[in-house]
């Protein structure tokens, strides 16, 4: 019988699916892990290596990997993975580019109605045992401005979500498609006035050079007083200091957010609290606290993504790349020149 080929998988993204990982994969030697890949526990004989974005695939686990043929990224994003070291021993590293606009944009959505109706202090209140609507007053997102920031694939499903609700939408993106505006009933607008008449502001636009921190004090300062503001894109767009004085100025008046800058360092808070870290990013750790602890914030642990159908979806092409590279074909490859 032939050697199976050693495939190697963290699968923290959906510890639950490796079942219906060795299925898909009967051919091959799966091996499944639940936690991040570790250059001290990776098996040395792995040809091909599935990881998730909680992972890093640093030069030291490639030089250990002698075998390795293969990298699948269980994510659209590679910035995990040194594709300098990969790319010097000419390893394809194969990502997902699409797993689901709309799954991120029901997400924006979805905070979007539960700050302006209030849902989670309301549900909140209720399940302490207080049964009262007072102070839990919202507005009607009927007749009110909501203001895209990066009309791309979310950005659109978002504002195609939002042709029920009887809103104005604007938006700004870089790259404008004046196509898309006819298509999707939006209007482009400069990045002026969509902070001066947006009563909502969703951010859809990746974390570039250009995009950090967009939403600083000398936008937040442009802003229709009572603005709120949507983020599900990435943290590093918004300065959290500025929204913190955003808030407490009283010029934002809600904000929910997925993401912030910084957020994988909430994933141990208690560990956090005894480390030493540079000034800059204990400041960035302090403003997330008092994004999370405001009570006109809503904060959710970057789970826009995480919905069954999403991480299906995730794994199928995860499962599509191994095969497809088996049979010949490297698809999905983010080391050529395409995804530079
Ligand atoms: P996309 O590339 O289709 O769209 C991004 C849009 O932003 C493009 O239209 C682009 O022209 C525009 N843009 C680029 N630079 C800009 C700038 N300087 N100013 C304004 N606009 C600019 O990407 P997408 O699939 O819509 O995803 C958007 C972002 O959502 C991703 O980059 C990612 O960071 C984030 N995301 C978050 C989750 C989550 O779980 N929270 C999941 C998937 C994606």
């Amino acid at each position: 019988m032939p050697k199976k080929t050693v495939c190697s998988f963290s699968l923290t993204l959906t510890p639950t699916l490796g079942g219906y990982l060795k299925k898909k994969l009967r051919g091959y030697d799966v091996r499944i892990s639940t936690d991040p890949i570790d250059i001290n526990t990776i098996d040395p004989q792995t040809e091909i290596l599935g990881t998730f974005v909680d992972s890093k695939i640093d030069a030291a686990i490639i030089a250990k990997l002698k075998k390795l043929k293969l990298i699948v990224t269980l994510s659209t994003g590679f910035d995990h993975i040194d594709l300098q070291a990969v790319k010097k021993r000419g390893i394809p590293v194969c990502n997902v580019p699409d797993y689901g606009q709309h799954t991120v944009a029901e997400f924006a959505l979805a905070l979007m109605l539960a700050l302006s109706r209030k849902i989670f202090w309301g549900v909140k209140r209720v399940k302490e045992g207080s049964y009262d609507y007072h102070g839990l007053r919202g507005f009607d997102l009927k007749g009110k401005t909501v203001g895209v920031y990066g009309a791309g694939r979310i950005g659109v499903h978002f504002i195609d979500l939002l042709a029920g609700f009887g809103t104005r939408v604007i938006g700004y993106d870089a790259f404008p498609h004046k196509e898309l505006q006819d298509k999707h009933g939006f209007t482009y607008v400069s990045m002026n006035t969509l902070l001066a008449e947006s009563d909502i502001i969703s951010l859809h636009a990746p974390l570039l050079p250009s995009t950090y921190h967009v939403i600083d004090k000398k936008a937040i300062k442009k802003m229709k007083p009572g603005v709120h503001i949507i983020n599900t894109a990435r943290g590093g767009l918004i300065d959290s200091e500025a929204l913190v004085w955003g808030l407490e100025e009283g010029i934002v008046a809600g904000a929910g957010l997925d993401v912030l800058e910084g957020e994988d360092l909430l994933e141990d808070r208690t560990k956090m609290l005894y480390s030493t870290l540079p000034p800059k990013l204990m400041k960035t750790v302090l403003m997330n606290e008092a994004l999370i602890a405001h009570p006109r914030t809503i904060v959710t642990p970057h789970s826009a993504f995480n919905t069954h159908e999403a991480v299906t979806r995730i794994l199928d092409t995860t499962i599509e790349n191994v095969t497809a590279f088996t049979a010949g074909t490297v698809q999905h490859d983010v080391t050529q020149p395409a995804h530079k």
